[in-house]
């Protein structure tokens, strides 16, 4: 038999410390470049602790943060859970109301928010009763104005905190750490509660050389935010490993990535395939070395096969796909290829590519169509169905969770096929499936295909209602700057790839495609744009 020691967050701090005091976090603030050892963030991260239970923060509570990724961000990821407190992660993204839901609903005692962001919270201030204390994180030795209140300086919180702290040491590895909670189609988010025991897990999960083989060796710049699925757990898994980070602060442009990941000699990236469309266009308008990097990390939305070309074969950077969810935690399959797939051609390899892959190891995976699971051949499509240490059971106190949660699996609504290797590709959400004469289109091929023409910026497919068909595709383009292409063009150049019905009925040019919190086309808002522009 073997020893049964708590999976807890604790020793990933420790160990940073412990084995990596040299190693440094990379912060820019809006006071420049600044460079912490593991040594010092340890050392701030402990004290953050003692002075949040000072605050009166216990065993259990909430602990809401509202920030960017940033050193401090970083410090109260492990203060918060490490003296058994949740954090509570907020989209600052998400509509107001939204934002006030998810605080009452997760019952938050205090918030930490970078300056930026007060003003958000000041207007919802008085219909958020749960909050005792809020604790505002600046590059500023003041505080500024604000009508919140009672408010604390973090630097004053950090240098009054003791270094003496010490961790409990008696955290159950089943206990909640973090929660994250999801934007939902209709209604208000849904809320997600990691365990110490799934982060532990997880972040095994990204160290291991076939998923994302994030490494002491790597240096890490997550531009995913941290207030989304814990910017994929990256740091998290840094932490624990020794990783060099790179936290790019508030309001970052791709010009200012391109020279982040040059300088600092970034070796893996990640972030959603809108800022990677935004990077290429910087790399096609200026010079940078960007040799560095391993791979870039995508996921979060289908990533276009021309723009992981684009950077494979115009940059030399490699581009890896993968595909997650807040509830997985959410690292799921990655498109890693297998070492025979490596004598495959440059175009076979970036179909591949294109898909979302393989699944991690630790998991299970069903792809379940209406009579049961489907075949993997690359062609039958049916509905995910994931289980796993990592993947969640329930949405925190809410009534929505028999939808998605059944018989120990969770029902992603991702329609996806696998092929015979096992690379699973994502067909459509399963409310973005356009159904034509009770047959599906795929709205992510239109829009891979699309993407793939030399004026198309960006392009989003959706369904709008038909008499005859029930639903016909339309799809949305932006053109990129100074190109031009006419509806008759574009629709010549889908002809080759599409069976008849597949193409869409309409193309309508438009200046920008609308985007959610996280980057990811607004089917729901463009749907109701276009209905308006149709019945103009
Ligand atoms: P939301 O966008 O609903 O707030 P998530 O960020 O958790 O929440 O999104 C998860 C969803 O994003 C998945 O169910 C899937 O539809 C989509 N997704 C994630 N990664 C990919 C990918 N690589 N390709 C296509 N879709 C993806």
């Amino acid at each position: 038999m073997m020893m049964q020691t708590p999976l807890t967050m604790t020793q990933m701090i420790k160990r940073a410390e412990k084995f990596f005091p040299k190693k440094q976090v990379i912060s820019r603030t809006t006071k420049g470049i600044k460079r912490f050892t593991y040594k010092e963030i340890a050392e701030r991260t402990r004290r953050l602790a003692d002075s949040l239970q000072k605050l009166g923060v216990e065993r259990g509570d909430r602990v809401g943060t509202l920030a960017w990724n940033t050193h401090r961000h970083l410090e109260a990821y492990f203060a918060i859970p490490c003296s058994g407190a949740v954090l509570h992660t907020i989209n600052i993204r998400l509509a107001p109301q939204h934002i006030s839901y998810i605080i009452n609903h997760a019952e938050d005692k205090v918030l930490l928010i970078d300056s930026d962001i007060l003003p958000l919270i000041e207007a919802i201030k008085d219909h958020i009763p749960t909050v005792k204390a809020f604790v505002i994180m600046t590059d500023e030795d003041e505080l500024p104005e604000t009508t919140l209140s009672p408010v604390y300086h973090y630097e004053e919180l950090i240098s009054k905190g003791s270094n003496d702290y010490e961790y409990p040491d008696d955290i159950d590895e089943n206990a909640p750490a973090g929660m994250c909670y999801t934007s939902a189609t209709t209604g208000n988010p849904k809320g997600v509660v990691y365990t110490h025991r799934s982060t532990v897990l997880h972040s095994m999960a990204l160290g291991m050389v076939d998923s994302a083989g994030v490494s002491e060796k790597d240096i890490a710049l997550p531009v995913v935010p941290m207030f989304h699925v814990n910017a994929w757990g990256l740091p998290f898994a840094g932490v624990w490993f020794g990783t060099t980070l790179v936290m790019p602060g508030a309001y970052f442009t791709p010009k200012i990535l391109a020279e982040l990941i040059e300088q600092e000699k970034v070796t893996m990236t990640a972030g959603v395939p809108t800022i990677w469309l935004g990077l290429l266009k910087e790399l096609e308008a200026n010079e940078y070395d960007l040799s560095s990097l391993r791979y870039i990390l995508c996921g979060g939305s289908a990533a276009p096969k021309s723009m992981i070309k684009a950077f494979e074969q115009k940059y030399k950077i490699p581009f890896i796909h993968a595909y997650g969810m807040t509830e997985t935690s959410p690292l799921v399959v990655i498109s890693n290829l297998k070492s025979y797939q490596e004598e495959l051609s440059d175009e076979e390899k970036l179909e591949y590519k294109a898909k979302q892959g393989v699944l991690v190891p630790g998991l299970e995976m069903k792809v379940v169509g209406k009579d049961g699971e489907v075949a993997w051949d690359g062609k039958e499509m049916g509905e995910l169905a994931i289980r796993g240490p990592w993947i969640a059971s329930e949405y925190y106190k809410d009534e929505r969770t028999a939808d998605a949660f059944r018989d120990g699996w969770l029902y992603t609504g991702d329609v996806v096929t696998v092929d015979e290797e096992g690379f699973m590709k994502i067909v459509d959400r399963t409310k973005d499936l356009i159904k034509s004469g009770g047959e599906w289109i795929s709205s992510v091929d239109l829009e891979n295909a699309l993407m793939a023409h030399e004026a198309i910026f960006e392009a989003a497919v959706i369904a709008v209602p038909h008499e005859q068909w029930q639903e016909r595709p339309i799809a949305c383009v932006v053109l990129k700057e100074n190109a031009q292409a006419t509806k008759e063009e574009l629709i010549e150049f889908l002809k080759p790839q599409f069976a008849k019905w597949w193409l869409p009925d309409d193309i309508l040019f438009m200046d920008e495609i609308p985007k959610t919190s996280v980057g990811k086309f607004l089917k729901r808002a463009l749907r109701d744009q276009v209905q308006e522009q149709i019945q103009q």
